[in-house]
């Protein structure tokens, strides 16, 4: 049992809980790749960059509600591309 943190009902006991990420953040990863050369003993590196989102806030909701708000509701801090989450 648990409070939705959309609609505030109280469930049922046994009602399953879906966390819903509400907020989120863009993140930048450097990834360090080894890089391969003629001679096996020598290292060579470089850095990739690459974007990513981070979570930031997800709530607790019950199941009609996470349905919802996965097809009504916006998520905070990610664009949308032709009103679709990309
Ligand atoms: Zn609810």
């Amino acid at each position: 049992m648990y409070n939705c943190e959309r609609c505030g009902r109280t469930t049922s006991p046994g009602e399953k809980t879906e966390k819903v990420i509400i907020k989120v953040k863009i993140k930048e990863y450097e990834n360090i790749l080894r890089v391969p050369t003629d001679n096996p003993r020598r290292r060579e590196y470089m850095t990739k960059k690459s974007k990513g989102y981070e979570i930031v806030e997800e709530k607790k909701m019950c199941l009609d509600c996470s349905k919802d708000f996965i097809k009504n509701g916006k998520v905070e801090g990610k664009p949308l591309k032709d009103g679709i989450f990309s």
